[in-house]
């Protein structure tokens, strides 16, 4: 029997991607803004309905997203969410600034609007939700408190390329979007990501940011990091991009075969489809009950590695409870994450996983349950 990982990585045909990349040997133009960048850009761009002049790629989504803080000049305390991947808390911190952790929803694992007020204080600066699982946040709630506290919105976006909220890509709300295009992401440029805004001077600072500050040989009028895309990642957006529509449907397939074969599992809650969102599948969380499930989620997933199934506690731990915040930050300040992330787990999905091996791990899990009810 075979393994089955929580996620594999989509890929082009091997011809498509060796076709795409061959003009590459006749320019020799590899990185810092190549031709195969340029086209990347105008096609995301229209993908998401957009401006070419309203984003910029960048070599990964972190550095989308520290470079985003910082090109908005942010200062003091940032409203975020703890129930997230590292990279989100990570960016803020190495920007020197506090992130103040809000709670979330337990139904949808976004922030929970009705207690971001009660954190803000005079040292806020900007709320940086995050778009969980496919899940959107709710938007309108976050525009009005940050309309009324004059605070900017960055949105951590990397699980939500391809869903749309309201007929409409998530890189039209908030001051400034991330998206990441990272291998397990629902689409990929190995590595890559891409920072989205509405002012167009954030993007004047980002082209700076990410290439060392250089204004032009002669000079450097910024402290820029280096964080460009270059031509093989965007080569592979190209290929990747012409199936990202297809990669969903499949991966929508695969959603509600699970919620069909796990809907009369007790103890098992799945996540649900938010009314005015298009989502894009990008993970299928459960979260386990113990005292209706009959075992933890932790015995569930040894169970599942056992059976050669590898889901993924994700989120686990909460980013204030990890070893280098534990000092700093109170975890027991967010009760709703904490519990979350001590019941989720995510399940496999991904383009080429099989109905039939959905099936495979919807039985092992109904498995688990009858033999702890023994
Ligand atoms: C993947 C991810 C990131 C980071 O993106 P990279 O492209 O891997 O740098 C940030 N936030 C969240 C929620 C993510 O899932």
């Amino acid at each position: 029997m075979k393994d089955i990982y929580v996620t594999k990585a989509s890929m082009p045909d091997f011809e498509d991607y060796v076709a795409e990349i061959e003009d590459i040997w006749d320019s020799h133009w590899l990185t810092n803004n190549g031709l195969k960048s340029q086209t990347l850009k105008k096609e995301i761009s229209e993908f998401f309905g957009t401006k070419e002049d309203n984003i910029s790629l960048l070599v990964n989504g972190h550095m989308a997203l520290e470079l985003l803080i910082q090109s908005m000049k942010l200062t003091g305390e940032v409203i975020t969410t703890p129930y997230t991947f590292a990279s989100t808390t990570h960016a803020i911190v190495r920007n020197n600034l506090t992130p103040v952790f809000c709670d979330v929803n337990e139904d949808d694992f976004t922030l929970d609007v009705t207690k971001i007020e009660e954190l803000i204080t005079a040292k806020t600066s900007a709320i940086i939700p995050v778009h969980v699982y496919g899940n959107v946040c709710d938007i309108e709630g976050i525009k009005k408190i940050a309309d009324a506290y004059g605070l900017k919105v960055i949105y951590d976006a990397a699980h939500v390329f391809g869903t749309r909220y309201k007929g409409r890509s998530l890189n039209h709300f908030g001051d400034a979007t991330m998206f990441s295009f990272h291998a397990t992401k629902v689409f990929n440029t190995i590595e890559g990501g891409c920072a989205c805004y509405k002012d167009e001077r954030i993007g004047y600072y980002l082209k700076q940011l990410k290439n060392f500050g250089i204004q032009n040989p002669e000079t450097v009028d910024g402290i820029g990091s280096n964080a460009k895309m270059n031509e093989f990642q965007a080569a592979m957006g190209l290929c990747n991009l012409r199936k990202v529509r297809q990669g969903i449907s499949k991966r929508e397939e695969i959603y509600q075969t699970y919620k069909e074969l796990l809907r009369d599992v007790k103890g098992i809650r799945m996540n649900k489809i938010q009314s005015n969102v298009d989502s894009n599948y990008s993970y299928f969380p459960i979260v386990v009950d113990p005292r209706e499930f009959g075992t933890t989620r932790n015995v569930l997933a040894d169970y599942l590695i056992k059976n050669r199934i590898h889901p993924r506690k994700y989120f686990y731990p909460i980013t204030s409870a990890f070893d280098c915040y534990h000092e700093k930050f109170d975890s027991f300040a967010t009760p709703v994450a904490l519990k979350l992330s001590k019941q989720v787990l995510t399940l496999p999905i991904y383009e080429d996983l099989t109905i039939k091996e959905v099936y495979r791990i919807c039985q092992v899990i109904k498995k688990c349950q009858k033999e702890i009810k023994k």
